[in-house]
């Protein structure tokens, strides 16, 4: 049976399983209990039967035998006057019986007689008049390897059905009525337990309906599982909340920062066209527009290039390579930029470190973080490069005498499209962008990016990649 929910499928378990274990046992203590007193019945007759046998072998033929019921009175309690004999010798002819038997209710079976050749007790069961039953000894008394006596004792059953009877009556009621119980309680337990589960049901669909995604779950008890469920799902819903704003953002900082240089592309060409101009003219605006696209299509490049980590999509080209000689060039382009602004780029000291690396994105970093550094310094500053074999990491450390960064502002620079100063950074040509791609490169190379900066003083990129040794003990690993 399919059950649609699940405390539904809680109670019919716990009730099926109730039910099973409720009639193993009462299958069980009706089987014990009747072969106890059948047991007891046989036994109280076997003692009967040994009673009457001592009386019968001296006076076999008197009928009933004188003093026996006081005997079974004297000896067996007073229960036992409702048991009857029957002596018989050797040959099956009976002898004395007591007075309270018909001897035609129980005749000496054939099975019973060929036991008592044997010298064997025999019990047997009879249906009398054909409504209740009697139990049946048939004891033998050998005397010189020869039967000479029979002696049967027989009582009714009808105390040990009646107690039976009454067990399983008693069973009958007794576990269906458990069972209603049972599943009364189960539902109301599977209830109360999956409570959070249908407010958490409740608030993902008011979630989905309305898009409140500030919505959250009451958490009343954190130790058990459905409490551990409400607060992972309240936790999930803060990240989702959190990127939401974030993916917000970034679409209206995206759509900002086209529309900007649009304008621009925009204004200029309806003003050029409003009227006839000099060739120059035409050619100035034109070299403006070409750099309004140039940048344009920075922003877009860098854009794919985040979108492509986002998704874990960079694929990186990696190959074994000496860092020195990477940053060597590098630095050698920068010379030509810095140059203009008189800025000259020292090189502290450059270790030799072998690194597993993707060139083209790490030409990519180290060249924004030195364009960087060439931006936000003063004509006359200058720039330090140097790069350390730390055993397990290169260690490229990149400073500038420059503006700095605001304590304030250091946590946000690798954000996109954040900028200390917007309108710096733009008339620089910055997006906003380079340091988050700085950062995607170094992180998918398992390295870090960090920065330490004073304002007015100047700022320092400290890169770590890790080296081959690095790589070669990850792999021992
Ligand atoms: P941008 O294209 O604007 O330079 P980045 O992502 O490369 O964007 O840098 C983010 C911001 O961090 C910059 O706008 C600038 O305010 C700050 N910044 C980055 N590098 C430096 C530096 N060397 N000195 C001072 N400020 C810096």
């Amino acid at each position: 049976m399919a059950f649609k929910s699940i405390r539904s499928r809680l109670t019919a378990w716990y009730v099926t399983l109730m039910g099973i274990i409720l009639i193993l046992f009462s299958v069980f203590l009706n089987y014990f209990l009747s072969k106890r007193l059948y047991e007891s019945v046989d036994n109280s007759l076997t003692v009967s039967a040994t009673v009457v046998a001592t009386s019968a072998v001296m006076q076999f033929n008197r009928s009933p035998l004188p003093g026996l019921d006081r005997l079974f009175e004297q000896f067996m309690g007073a229960g036992n006057l409702n048991k009857f004999y029957r002596i018989y010798d050797g040959s099956g002819n009976v002898g004395s019986r007591s007075k309270n038997i018909d001897a035609s209710q129980f005749p000496l079976s054939q099975v019973a007689y060929a036991e008592a050749l044997k010298g064997e007790n025999s019990y047997e069961t009879f249906l009398v008049e054909g409504k209740h039953s009697i139990r049946v000894i048939t004891m033998p008394i050998i005397r010189e390897k020869k039967l000479v006596n029979l002696v049967q004792v027989g009582t009714s059953l009808e105390a040990v059905q009646e107690t039976l009877r009454n067990l399983r009556i008693f069973l009958f009621t007794a576990v269906p009525s458990v069972l209603v119980l049972a599943t009364l309680f189960a539902r109301f337990m599977a209830r109360r337990a999956l409570k959070p589960i249908s407010r958490i049901i409740q608030t993902a669909r008011d979630i989905g309906q309305g898009q409140e995604l500030n919505q959250r779950i009451p958490v009343l008890k954190v130790q058990d599982e459905l409490g551990q469920l409400a607060l992972t799902f309240n936790e999930m819903m803060d990240r989702l909340e959190n990127s939401f704003a974030q993916m917000r953002q970034f679409s209206s900082d995206a759509s900002h920062e086209l529309r900007t240089p649009l304008t621009v592309l925009k204004g200029q060409n309806e003003l050029i066209l409003s009227k006839q101009r000099d060739p120059e003219e035409y050619q100035e605006v034109i070299a403006s527009n070409l750099e309004e696209i140039n940048y344009m299509s920075k922003v877009l490049e860098d854009l794919f290039i985040l979108s492509k980590s986002d998704e874990n999509q960079i694929h990186l080209n990696c190959k074994r390579m000496d860092l020195r000689d990477l940053v060597e060039e590098v630095c050698k382009h920068a010379e030509v930029l810095a140059g203009d602004k008189d800025i000259p780029i020292t090189i502290a000291f450059l270790e030799s470190v072998t690194i597993n690396g993707d060139e083209v994105r790490l030409r990519q970093m180290i060249w924004n973080i030195l364009h960087n550094g060439i931006k936000y310094t003063q004509p006359g500053g200058e720039l330090k490069v140097s790069l350390q074999d730390e055993g397990e990491f290169a260690l490229l450390s990149i400073q500038d005498t420059g503006i700095g960064i605001p304590e304030k502002d250091l946590p946000l620079i690798f954000d996109r499209f954040y900028r200390v100063d917007k309108a710096r950074s733009r008339d620089e040509g910055g997006s906003g962008l380079g340091l988050s791609i700085c950062k995607h490169i170094a992180e998918a190379h398992k390295g870090k990016v960090e920065v330490e900066s004073k304002p007015s003083v100047g700022t320092r990129f400290k890169i770590r990649i890790p080296s081959i040794t690095r790589a070669a003990n990850e792999q021992k690993l």
